[in-house]
């Protein structure tokens, strides 16, 4: 067979590394064409200059890409890749068609036409660093091929492509795609306005989109497959396929409202905001949802374990040695734990509902109570004894059966201070001796 018509069987057949072998098909004459399950007809020359018999490439889609023989893809000159290609073309044609071995042969010969086509056009001179509509890109110098662009959806091929990563939301692209982004990056809506939608899936409808997608504004529609329109259940909106990938988030609106944790396909840049989002303590429950104390349990737990850590931050701030000992560092992954008792994190609710977080808060909480009871002299010194029966034991205001003066802070039994109309002896006393000072003034 010429080599001509060789060439054209092949590529009519072949070309695409990732089509199945093909299935037996009877030719018209009724002769049988040879299958994969056929005995390979053994190669004109046993014995080819370029052999292909490891199955090498797989396109970069398996991980352990590098840690297999390359052969002549590390070949880097010009010319040695030329010769290396026009070898390759010739195993190609020499080997069994059909064979697993003539696959392998077609998917490096790929790979050897890219990376000529990189020397031939080196990416030397692409900056370091980009900044687009807010997002700050860097260049990667990862050469892990496992990576999807989030412009185009098609794999970034790192070890001859050029790719940018945003530092801000984590925005992955080709070089050749970052002057098509459309879309701001996240984070600055995260840094400047940050805030939940906090109403489930707030859903307006296609048209109101005019059946375009929510981000690029390509045509979608219902009711085809082709193009078919994806809805994001944080947004309530449509995508087409290329910004939404079908990722899977926990909904902000859905637990807030619902108690529910049940992951919803969302869009790319739903996803990125929600990732970027989940460790801000932004939801205030007692203000949107007071309700939620009532039916989740653990939550009035963690809020008494919030109330009583606030009340300890005063010992630990004036004390020398749980400053040394860093004690409040305990929550510095939860800082807000230390400032307010009110604001929650999704990642606070998401522990609280995988029970991680009373765990970790009871830990601590024990561990902090042990240092002002037990460890240090300084801060038992700051205990109080109940001014009302003056008995028993000293009294700090973390403690659970104790009261706590809202005027002076004075602590007392709760059964002896039961209620708002009970007078606090330490209030009489320093209103009377304010009273005294005025008169001798
Ligand atoms: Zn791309
Ligand atoms: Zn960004
Ligand atoms: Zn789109
Ligand atoms: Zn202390
Ligand atoms: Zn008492
Ligand atoms: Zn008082």
């Amino acid at each position: 067979m010429e080599y001509n018509d060789k060439l054209a069987r092949f590529r009519q057949g072949h070309l695409n590394p990732f089509n199945k072998a093909r299935e037996e098909e009877p030719c018209e004459n009724g002769e049988r064409v040879p299958t994969k399950d056929s005995p390979p007809r053994s190669p004109p020359h046993p014995e080819p200059e370029l052999r292909c018999t490891d199955r090498v490439m797989d396109l970069g889609v398996s991980e352990d890409h590098f840690s297999r023989p390359v052969g002549f893809f590390l070949a880097s000159d010009i010319q040695q890749l030329r010769q290396a290609i026009e070898e390759c073309k010739q195993v190609i044609l020499e080997l069994p068609e059909h064979s697993d071995q003539q696959k392998d042969a077609v998917v490096r010969l790929i790979h050897l036409r890219l990376k000529l086509q990189e020397l031939k056009d080196p990416h030397e001179e692409e900056p370091n660093m980009r900044i687009i509509l807010e997002h700050r890109f860097y260049k990667e110098k990862s050469k892990s091929v496992k990576q999807m662009c989030d412009k185009c959806s098609t794999f970034i091929w790192g070890l001859i492509q050029t790719w940018y990563t945003c530092t801000g939301c984590y925005y992955r692209c080709h070089s050749k795609c970052l002057n098509l982004i459309t879309k701001p990056c996240v984070r600055s809506k995260v840094s400047h306005q940050a805030e939940y939608e906090l109403t489930i899936c707030p859903e307006a409808g296609l048209d109101s989109q005019d059946y375009r997608c929510a981000e690029c504004r390509a045509p979608i529609s219902l009711r085809t497959s082709s193009n078919e329109a994806r809805q994001c259940d944080y947004t309530g909106q449509y995508y087409c396929g290329n910004c939404h990938w079908n990722d899977l988030a926990v909904i902000p609106a859905r637990v807030i409202h619902n108690w529910d944790f049940e992951p919803r396909k969302v869009s790319r840049c739903s996803m990125r905001y929600l990732a970027l989002m989940v460790n801000r303590p932004v939801l205030k429950l007692r203000e949107i949802n007071p309700l939620l104390f009532n039916y989740v349990e653990e939550l009035v737990e963690i809020r008494k374990l919030r109330q009583d850590i606030l009340l300890m931050k005063p010992y630990f701030i004036t004390c020398k040695e749980a400053m040394e000992a860093r004690l409040l560092l305990q929550l510095q992954d939860r800082q807000h734990f230390v400032e307010n008792d009110d604001m929650y994190s999704l990642q606070d609710l998401l522990d609280v509902s995988s029970g991680r977080l009373g765990c970790s808060l009871t830990d601590i909480h024990t561990m902090f109570a042990k240092h002002i009871k037990l460890d240090c002299e300084r801060c038992q010194a700051k205990g109080f004894v109940c001014e009302l029966c003056k008995e028993g034991d000293i009294l700090f205001p973390f403690d659970s059966h104790t009261s706590v003066c809202q005027e002076c802070a004075a602590v007392f039994h709760r059964d002896c201070y039961y209620d708002n109309s009970t007078t606090c002896p330490r209030c009489m006393r320093l209103n009377l001796r304010k009273q005294a000072q005025e008169l001798g003034e």
